[in-house]
């Protein structure tokens, strides 16, 4: 199989240099090298950034309705090449063919909300504020912002910035994850397509060397990033230190409290959904079930009846459920913690190492897995796995469901399972988590609300879409005005007040 070339997009076309460093990309299902991903230097992500400030000098100033033509050609764009985007995530991250158009759909999502940008980034007026004075805001763009990406949604997550990045005036530079680099690159001939200027959305690819450029490039004005939580501490922290606005989203643990009332086989149905879906590799994926007393023993075995039915297979296969882990060192990292949790003293009811699928030299697999019994204190319980693992923590009540998701570090998302509506509102206002599923496993706000954890899974303040998205990407001004009123003259050095 000839490997590909993948290269940046700067300035509106692929990079022409010669790359010092590259990296390798793989197809998953069969743990072949099918791409080598140029690594961008300090000076190429110069390139980028410059490319992305001359772009602001113009885009800044094109009409609110030429920008929203351009978003209206993209999101027709992206409609039309919705199965061609999810393909080419399929076959580097390895998610069957359904979940890519899922992620794909909920991309667009974001992209159709940004078309309301008109009315999203309007100011507000007051007349006569002060007696012939008038006060009004506008929200203006930030300048070129960075967006940097992890490996699990190539095409979702940087369409949870970009797409109002641009709406609002800005410009983009997008350092997505080096093991999937190809999305990005689609996404960019799209915009290409749709009549965007050439520098308004450039991609660099690349690792730390690159992200550390951006992070303290003196044009970058703001850093969207999503991955895991040290990197995010790091890019808050680092960024915030080279004066940028910067929102850092981290890593998770969701917690899906199961309360005794609940209907057990939808709660098995949503834990084996949430818990094994794109093998686990999903921020909002449920990690633990909590289960209060007595419902344990019901639930295991209703969960272990269905992961006994998962057809585990490679993404493009119709009746894959579940695909392979993303890399073969992401592979052995997960199934490190089966035997750590066994060592701890969890009960491993499902062991994915069994699966015939995780057999196959070829490919990264690891079937679905399932511990009992498990404690915080156990590295399964206490660290992001970030694969096809759910623990099942058991509980005497509804306090002590709550207070273990309280006491977790991460605050991404949860969820309850429960018939009693009472439970449910006392669990929405007690709960410490920033995404809240109420018989919902995988609560991911659509795209006119915003998407953002508590704890250590958010550094920053303002979450990713919805409204937080626009105030992220623009600043707002405030103006008073007055207009030459003769008979309102003289010298006065008081400071104004409102008469
Ligand atoms: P990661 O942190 O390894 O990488 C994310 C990005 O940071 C990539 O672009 C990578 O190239 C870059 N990067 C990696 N190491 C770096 C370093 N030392 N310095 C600077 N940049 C660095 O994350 P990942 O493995 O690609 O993605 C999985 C993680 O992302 C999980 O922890 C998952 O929970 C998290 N995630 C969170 C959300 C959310 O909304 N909170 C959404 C998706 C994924």
């Amino acid at each position: 199989m000839t490997e590909q070339a993948i290269t940046h997009w700067i300035a509106g076309r692929p990079w022409t240099g010669t790359a010092q460093r590259r990296g390798e990309v793989y197809d998953p299902a069969t743990g072949q090298v099918t791409g080598r991903v140029d690594f961008a230097s300090r000076a190429v992500v110069d390139e980028a950034v410059a490319a992305a400030v001359d772009a602001f000098a113009q885009w800044r100033h094109t009409s609110v309705a030429r920008r929203t033509q351009v978003l209206f050609a993209f999101r027709e764009l992206l409609h039309a090449h919705r199965r061609e985007l999810a393909e080419t995530i399929t076959a580097e991250h390895g998610k069957v063919l359904d979940d890519a158009l899922g992620e794909v759909a909920r991309g667009l999502e974001v992209v159709e909300y940004a078309c309301g940008i008109p009315q999203l980034s309007r100011g507000a007026y007051s007349e006569q504020a002060s007696t012939g004075v008038d006060v009004y805001s506008i929200r203006q763009p930030l300048g070129p912002v960075a967006i940097i990406s992890p490996f699990n949604f190539p095409a979702m997550v940087p369409m949870w910035f970009f797409p109002l990045a641009i709406a609002a005036g800005n410009t983009v530079v997008l350092k997505p994850s080096e093991k999937d680099p190809s999305a990005s690159l689609l996404l960019a001939r799209l915009w290409a397509e749709a009549g965007l200027p050439d520098g308004v959305f450039n991609v660099v690819h690349g690792d730390k060397e690159a992200v550390d450029r951006l992070l303290e490039h003196p044009a970058i004005k703001a850093v969207s990033f999503v991955g895991s939580t040290p990197v995010a501490r790091h890019v808050y922290e680092t960024g915030t230190r080279h004066g940028k606005r910067v929102q850092a989203l981290g890593g998770a643990k969701n917690h899906m409290l199961v309360l005794p009332d609940a209907d057990l086989d939808l709660a098995a149905d949503a834990a084996v959904n949430a818990g094994y879906g794109a093998a686990g590799e999903r921020c909002m994926a449920v990690s633990v079930v909590v289960a209060v007393d007595p419902v344990g023993d019901g639930l295991v075995e209703r969960i272990r009846r269905r992961i006994a039915g998962l057809t585990v297979g490679p993404g493009t296969a119709p009746d894959s459920a579940m695909g392979p882990l993303v890399t073969g060192a992401h592979r052995d990292r997960v199934a490190g913690y089966l035997e750590s949790g066994v060592a701890d003293g969890a009960v491993l009811a499902v062991d994915g190492r069994k699966h015939p699928m995780a057999g196959d030299p070829g490919g990264f697999w690891l079937g679905p897995t399932l511990f009992d019994h498990v404690r915080p204190g156990m590295a399964v319980y206490d660290d992001e796995i970030f694969g096809p693992v759910l623990s099942v923590v058991r509980v005497p009540s509804y306090q002590a469901g709550v207070d273990l998701v309280n006491a977790n570090r991460y605050g991404n998302g949860t969820a309850i399972f429960t018939n009693d509506g009472g439970a449910a509102r006392r669990f929405q206002h007690e709960v410490e988590v920033g995404m809240v599923g109420i018989n919902v496993p995988i609560p991911v706000p659509v795209a006119y609300y915003s998407f953002g954890g508590w704890k250590d899974s958010l550094f920053g303040d303002a979450h990713a879409y919805g409204e937080d998205g626009v105030r992220f990407f623009t600043r707002g001004k405030a103006v008073t005005q007055r207009w030459a009123d003769p008979g309102h003259g003289g010298i006065n050095l008081g400071f104004p007040t409102n008469s």
